[in-house]
C-alpha cells in the first residue's frame, strides 16, 4: 500500500511513499538493536560530529526543505522558516553544545558515615531502541526535537512520521543518512495507525509519542501491559488572559497570531481568550480589525493562513461553531467554510458549557469571554482537562507572575504565546490530559536515558555490620548505630559512636 501526500491548499498530489510491511517488525527491531550496541559505544564527541554535519546539511538545504514543508503541510513559507527551520537548527545547536555536559557521569558521595568510603556515581544510559511517533502539524520540528536527543544520547531510533506528511519524514531520514549516521541507527517507517500500533507492540525499549490525547490514551494502555516507558506530548486548549492594564494593541496582535498561526493547528495555539470587562469592547474591536486583514491562501506565496490539512479536522471546527451557536454564542467575525478553507472566526457570548471552550478545536477560532475578577479568570483557565500552555497579558509583571503560578499548565508565557516551543533551553510539556513528557532543555535529553547507579567499596577487607549472622549482640549494635546516626543529643550520639566504631573495623 502507498501513502499519498497531498498539498492541502491546492489538493494536488505531491508524492507517494510505500507503507512499511507490518510483518517486518521483528527484523526491523533486530537491526536497530544491533546498530544501537555499536552506536552507544561511539564517543559522544564522535556522535556530535555527525550532528554538526546534519546541521550543516539542514542549513544548506533549508530552502528546499522549507518549500517541502509548505507544500505538504500547507503553512506559509514564512512559517516553514520561523516555526520549523529556525527552531530545528536552534535545537540542533543547543544539543550539540550541551549534550556532553548533560550526559556526563555525575559523582555522588554517600554521606552516611558507615558508607562514606564507598565511591559512587550515576551514568546516563540510553534506553536502547526508542520509537518516535509524530503528528503532521510540525512535520520537521517535532520529529527532530525528539530524534536529536534520542540519537545523541546513544539510542537507535525507529521513527514513524505522520501518514499525512511522509515526504518530510523521508527527508529527515535522508538528512541523517547523508550526514554519515551509521546504517540502521535511524530507521524510518511509513504508515498510519496500524503501523504505529505495531511499533508500540514491538520490542522497543522506550516510546516517545506526540499527537492527540485520544491516541495517547490507546498507546498508554498497550504500553502499560508490558510496562514500556512512554513519554506523551498531547493536545491542548490553551487560555489567554488579558488584564485591563495590558498593551491592548500588542496583546491583540499576539493573540490573533497565537490563534491563527498554522491555521490554528498548533498544540500550543491560543484556543480560548478571557478578557477583562473594562476593556472587552475595545479589545474585541482590535481583534476584529486584525483578523479582517488576514490573507487566506490564494496561490500567491505570501498568505497568512492555509487551508486545514485534514477534512476530519474541518468537521470538528464546524461542530464546535455549531455547538456554540446552539448554546447562545454569536459569530462577530468570520464563520465561512469553503471545503477545507476555514475563515478565522471570532465568537462571543461563549461559556464553558460549549465544546469550543473545553475541547481542542485545532483550527482558527477565537472564542472570547468576559471576566470580572482575576480569581474568576484563573478559575476559568483551570476549568479544563488539558494543561499544556497559557498566556497572561499585562504590564504588571509581578501580577502576571502570580497569575501564571496559579494556572495549571506545563508553561505560562507573559505577554507572548507559543514562541518558547522552538527554543532549546525552554522546557516544553504538559500536565493533565496534555501528557507526561518533556521536550527540549536538559529534560528533553533525560527522557531518552535512564540513570544507572554504580558504586564500589574501598574497604574490601571489611565484614559489613549489616551482613549475616544476626544475633543479640549485632541487634544491640544496630540499635546503637541508629542512635549514632539520628539522635539529636550530641552526647548520646558520641557514646553510641564509640560502641559502633570498632565493629565497623572488624575484618572478615
Ligand atoms: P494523531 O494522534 O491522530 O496522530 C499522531 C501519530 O500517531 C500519527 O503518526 C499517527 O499515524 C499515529 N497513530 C494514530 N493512531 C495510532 C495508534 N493507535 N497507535 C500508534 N500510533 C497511532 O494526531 P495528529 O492528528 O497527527 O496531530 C494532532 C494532535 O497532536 C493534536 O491533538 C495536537 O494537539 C497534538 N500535538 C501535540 C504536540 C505537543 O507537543 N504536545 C505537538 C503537536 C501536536
Amino acid at each position: 500500500m502507498n501513502l499519498v501526500s497531498t498539498n492541502p491548499n491546492t489538493m494536488e498530489v505531491i508524492g507517494e511513499i510505500t507503507c512499511t510491511d507490518i510483518n517486518s517488525f521483528n527484523s526491523l527491531i533486530e537491526k536497530s538493536k544491533a546498530a544501537q550496541s555499536y552506536w552507544k559505544e561511539i564517543t559522544i564527541d564522535n556522535r556530535i560530529k555527525i550532528f554538526k554535519r546534519v546541521k550543516e546539511k539542514l542549513y544548506n538545504e533549508r530552502e528546499e526543505l522549507a518549500r517541502l514543508v509548505t507544500k505538504e503541510n500547507g503553512k506559509p513559507l514564512f512559517e516553514s522558516y520561523s516555526t520549523e527551520i529556525i527552531p530545528t537548527l536552534s535545537i540542533l545547536n543547543y544539543y550539540i553544545k550541551n549534550a556532553r555536559k548533560f550526559l556526563k557521569p555525575h559523582f555522588e558521595r554517600i554521606k552516611i558515615p558507615v558508607m562514606i568510603h564507598k565511591k559512587s556515581w550515576i551514568e546516563y544510559e540510553p534506553y536502547g531502541v526508542v520509537g518516535i511517533i509524530s503528528p503532521w502539524n510540525y512535520p520537521l520540528l517535532l520529529p527532530m526535537g525528539r530524534i536529536i536527543p534520542a540519537l545523541i544520547s546513544g539510542n537507535a531510533v525507529i521513527f514513524k512520521p505522520s501518514e499525512w506528511t511522509p515526504l518530510v519524514g523521508e527527508k529527515i531520514d535522508s538528512l541523517f543518512k547523508s550526514a554519515g549516521l551509521p546504517e540502521n541507527v535511524l530507521q524510518t517507517i511509513y504508515g498510519g495507525a496500524e503501523i504505529g500500533e505495531a511499533l508500540v507492540k514491538s520490542n522497543i525499549d522506550k516510546l516517545f509519542f506526540t499527537g492527540s490525547t485520544r491516541v495517547g490514551r490507546i498507546i498508554s494502555k498497550t504500553a502499560a501491559e508490558k510496562l514500556l516507558p512512554v513519554s506523551l506530548e498531547l493536545g491542548g486548549k490553551d487560555p489567554a488572559i488579558v488584564l485591563p492594564d495590558a498593551d491592548l494593541d500588542r496583546a491583540a496582535m499576539g493573540i490573533v497570531w497565537g490563534s491563527v498561526m498554522n491555521a490554528g493547528q498548533t498544540c500550543v495555539s491560543v484556543e480560548r481568550v478571557y478578557v477583562h470587562e473594562q476593556i472587552f469592547e475595545s479589545f474585541l474591536n482590535k481583534l476584529i480589525e486584525l483578523v479582517s486583514q488576514l490573507k487566506a491562501f490564494d496561490n500567491s506565496p505570501y498568505y497568512d493562513y492555509s487551508n486545514i490539512k485534514l477534512q476530519a479536522q474541518v468537521d470538528i471546527i464546524r461542530e464546535h461553531i455549531e455547538d456554540a451557536i446552539s448554546k447562545g454564542a454569536k459569530i462577530i467575525y468570520g464563520g465561512k467554510f469553503d471545503k477545507n478553507k476555514v475563515e478565522p472566526t471570532i465568537l462571543i457570548d461563549v461559556n464553558h458549557s460549549m465544546k469550543v471552550m473545553k475541547e481542542e478545536t485545532f483550527g482558527p477560532l477565537i472564542p472570547v469571554m468576559k471576566f470580572k475578577t482575576i480569581e474568576e479568570a484563573t478559575a476559568l483557565a483551570n476549568d479544563c482537562d488539558y494543561g499544556l500552555s497559557a498566556s497572561v497579558w499585562t504590564k504588571n509583571i509581578s501580577l502576571g507572575k502570580s497569575i501564571a503560578r496559579k494556572i495549571q499548565s506545563g508553561s505560562v508565557l507573559i505577554n507572548d504565546c507559543i514562541s518558547y516551543f522552538g527554543a532549546g533551553e525552554a522546557v516544553v510539556g504538559g500536565i493533565k490530559m496534555s501528557g507526561t513528557g518533556r521536550v527540549n532543555s536538559r529534560s528533553g535529553i533525560m527522557e531518552m536515558v535512564f540513570e544507572k547507579y554504580y558504586n564500589y567499596d574501598t574497604f574490601t577487607w571489611q565484614k559489613k555490620l549489616w551482613w549475616f549472622n544476626y544475633s543479640e549482640k549485632s541487634t544491640k549494635i544496630i540499635k546503637e548505630a541508629t542512635q549514632f546516626l539520628f539522635d539529636k543529643n550530641p552526647l548520646r550520639k558520641l557514646i553510641s559512636g564509640v560502641k559502633v566504631f570498632p565493629e565497623l573495623l572488624k575484618r572478615k
